[in-house]
């Protein structure tokens, strides 16, 4: 068998099912033991200092100078005691992924050794990533990117390196990274929450996100990825033909996990512990060697930041297992792809989750006023909050028949879609109508346990019983440039929806009335994005379209949506980010789609003219010696006797052309948009000319996948790295 993928399925056939990270006791006495939360923070510094850190931690106060070094120097003294060498500040850049650069404690003075940590270097640090895309914000050459520790989110150990989750920053203070944004917008959506809870309770003075992340992912044994040059280098495979059997059975969603991936959970979870990560769930999923992890939901930011330490953990506990982690969206052409499901909903400081229908008239008013002001958001800035998940990742996933479709839609079950019907039915147009019908209504509405939903997974953005679940987002983003996104317009409509109270209340309407009119006008205007049937079929696509609503057909062109005035003012009015910030990110997205596909482009090339054309060459070869052998035995019966594999032959040949000329056509194509100054125009050329190609030559190069001979095929093949 050809050399290359022989030598890897022999390596992977030695790699065995063992343990490497293994604690002695209960998961709760390790539980944590590598972050310094607030608890153990208190032994680590004065009682002032200890205050100044909660004060930041919990209410965002600004964390001040003079504390500062005392809170350093607390941070080393435990870092030191649990074997720290380094610190880093760990960000998440708009790459979707997260920077580390590490700096040692170890420092001299006066010839002497000692290790020095303090608090100008826990704030702010320089850490130059001047190659960081910053879309024109920073110029290489005069300014620098700052990070900052963000309180909010508790310092810990990895691998002997102390960990400052933080903000990036350009010179003067614009966002480079999706965390600064996600912490303004929580800020303005615990405002404008806050104020239309007060119109129920008083008590309330604060509301957090909170979200449960839920990870797909792929495994695919270390020697097999090693051989499969477009694995290594984009995440997924641009050529390979379908394996005769995948997941046409279903036979893996939810069935017993291969030993071997049981015990790599195991130490990746046991490592997740010690971080303080409460993995709940582990199961198989759809696709073979596709599985999923969910911790128990908590706190936006750190849930945020939780995920992103996961999946550097899980790729370190995987080296020791010979696997590799795919977090790409789509790896595999034919099965399904890979999403991180976003369940977010909303609670007070006094613990009451805004997203739960309860059991008093009350009660079901304020989730009402909630559940109007989501819809209403998630129906206006629609396109917006798809457009957060449209990468070139995830538009090989979203849209395909196993996967939510890239246009926005929001299930409510038929409970709820009962409820919103009868309002919207209520007879009275011009405010509620009257009052015994709108109490009837809210008193209808029965206390829905999340067991008790009826559950729609072709739905992007489903209701599940006491939060919202987001589905499209990829497996490999950082769900913060989803989830500021969302916070941001439900924020806006929030305020819209006090503002409209008030306004109500002052020309003398009741209340309740108020609150009920509002949130009719509410439903009225958003029902349009309420679809409870298959969002799957071809029927919701055209009837989408009928409503106008706007489906993310191609990447770059969606993202015009940050040029657009309404998106434009509503990050301006909420303070999330000024318009240079928005028009960076564009730039940054489109920058990014285009490196990425410029990066599939080239590999799909290579691969084509240095592994499948070689070895389609040399089955031909053998084919046209064995033809001729007939020939001279037989003489001119020749081409009946041959008659096979004279047509495999001819299919062969047409295939190599095809191939050849299609790889030309792409490095033609390619040339030809980097050539475009505007990088949006750009992404837009690559969008269609590139990707279309690249989908032209993988199919003529699959075909040859099904013809060669199966001995002289370079690249492991689907079955075999699917399937342990
Ligand atoms: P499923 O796959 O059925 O949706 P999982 O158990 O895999 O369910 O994941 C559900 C996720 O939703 C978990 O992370 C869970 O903690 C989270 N979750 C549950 N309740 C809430 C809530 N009120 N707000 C946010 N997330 C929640
Ligand atoms: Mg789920």
């Amino acid at each position: 068998m050809a050399t290359f993928r022989q030598r890897a399925l022999d390596e992977a056939a030695t790699h065995k099912t063992e343990r490497f990270y293994v604690e002695e006791g209960p998961v709760s006495g390790y539980f944590g033991k590598n972050v310094l939360d607030l608890d153990k923070m208190r032994g680590y510094m004065s009682q002032e200092a200890y205050e100044a850190v909660v004060a930041s931690a919990e209410f965002g106060a600004k964390l001040d100078r003079s504390v500062s070094n005392e809170i350093a120097s607390g941070m080393k003294a435990w870092a030191i005691e649990m074997g720290a060498t380094h610190y880093t500040h760990l960000f998440q850049p708009l790459t979707d992924s997260t920077a580390e650069k590490h700096e040692a404690f170890i420092s001299l003075k006066d010839g002497k050794p000692f290790e020095k940590f303090n608090g100008s270097a826990l704030v702010q640090q320089e850490p130059d990533a001047s190659s960081f895309p910053n879309g024109g914000l920073r110029n290489t050459f005069e300014a620098r990117g700052y990070s900052a520790w963000d309180p909010s989110s508790p310092v810990f150990l990895m691998d002997g390196t102390l960990c400052i989750p933080s903000v990036f920053v350009s010179y003067t203070g614009e966002a480079l990274d999706t965390k600064a944004p996600n912490l303004k917008s929580m800020q303005a959506l615990s405002n404008a929450a806050t104020a239309v809870v007060n119109l129920f309770d008083e008590s309330v003075s604060a509301v957090k996100v909170n979200l449960g992340i839920e990870q797909e992912y792929f495994l695919v044994d270390e020697s097999l990825y090693n051989a499969r040059p477009d694995l290594m280098l984009s995440g997924r495979t641009v050529i390979g033909h379908t394996a005769s059997k995948d997941q046409q059975l279903e036979d893996h969603y939810f069935g017993a996990i291969p030993s071997r991936v049981s015990s790599f959970m195991k130490d990746f979870e046991t490592e997740a512990y010690k971080l303080g990560i409460l993995l709940q769930t582990r199961h198989n999923e759809v696709a073979p060697n596709q599985f999923e992890c969910a911790p128990v939901y908590c706190g936006a930011t750190k849930a945020i930041d939780q995920n992103m330490m996961l999946m550097i953990i899980m790729q370190k506990v995987a080296e020791k297992h010979h696997l590799k982690v795919i977090f790409h969206e789509k790896p595999f052409a034919g099965v399904n792809g890979s999403g991180k499901h976003c369940n977010w909903s909303l609670m007070t400081d006094t613990g009451i989750n805004l997203l739960s229908p309860g059991k008093t008239p009350t009660k079901n008013l304020q989730f009402l006023s909630f559940y109007a002001s989501v819809l209403r958001a998630v129906h206006k800035h629609h396109f917006l909050l798809m457009t957060t998940v449209a990468t070139l990742g995830n538009s090989y996933r979203l849209g395909g028949n196993e996967a939510p479709p890239a246009v926005m839609s929001v299930f409510s079950g038929s409970t709820l879609y009962g409820v919103f019907q009868s309002i919207l039915n209520m007879k009275d147009q011009k405010v509620s109508s009257d009052r015994q019908e709108s109490i009837k209504i809210v008193n209808a509405i029965p206390e829905i346990f999340p067991d008790n939903t009826d559950r729609n997974r072709t739905s992007p953005f489903a209701f599940t019983g006491n939060r919202f679940e987001f589905r499209a987002v990829g497996a490999s983003q950082n769900v913060a440039s989803a989830v500021y996104v969302l916070n941001t317009m439900v924020a806006e409509s929030l305020t819209e929806f006090r503002e409209e109270v008030d306004a109500l209340e002052a020309a003398g309407t009741g209340r309740e009335e108020a609150v009920m009119a509002v949130v009719r006008r509410f439903i009225s205007e958003a029902k349009d994005i309420m679809f409870e049937g298959n969002g799957y079929s071809r029927e919701w696509e055209e009837e989408a379209e009928s409503r106008g609503l706007r489906a993310v057909k191609n990447v770059p062109e969606a993202y015009e949506v940050y040029h657009e005035n309404q998106t434009v003012e509503l990050f301006e009015k909420t303070g999330v980010l000024a318009p240079n910030e928005v028009e960076a990110r564009f730039e940054i997205l489109n920058e990014i789609y285009v490196k990425k596909l410029q990066i599939e482009a080239r590999i799909i090339g290579d691969l084509c003219l240095n592994h499948v054309l070689p070895a389609a060459v040399k089955y031909q070869n053998i084919l046209i010696e064995n033809v001729k052998g007939v020939k001279d035995i037989f003489g001119d019966s020749y081409a009946e006797l041959c008659s096979a594999e004279i047509e495999t032959l001819k299919k062969i040949s047409s295939y190599i052309n095809s191939v050849s000329a299609d790889v030309a056509a792409l490095v033609d194509a390619r040339k030809r948009a980097n050539k475009i100054e505007d990088i949006a125009q750009r992404a837009k050329v690559y969008s269609h000319e590139v990707k279309d190609m690249m989908h032209k030559v993988r199919l003529n190069a699959d075909h040859l996948e099904m013809l060669i001979d199966n001995e002289m095929w370079p690249l492991p093949k689907y079955r075999e790295l699917l399937f342990f």
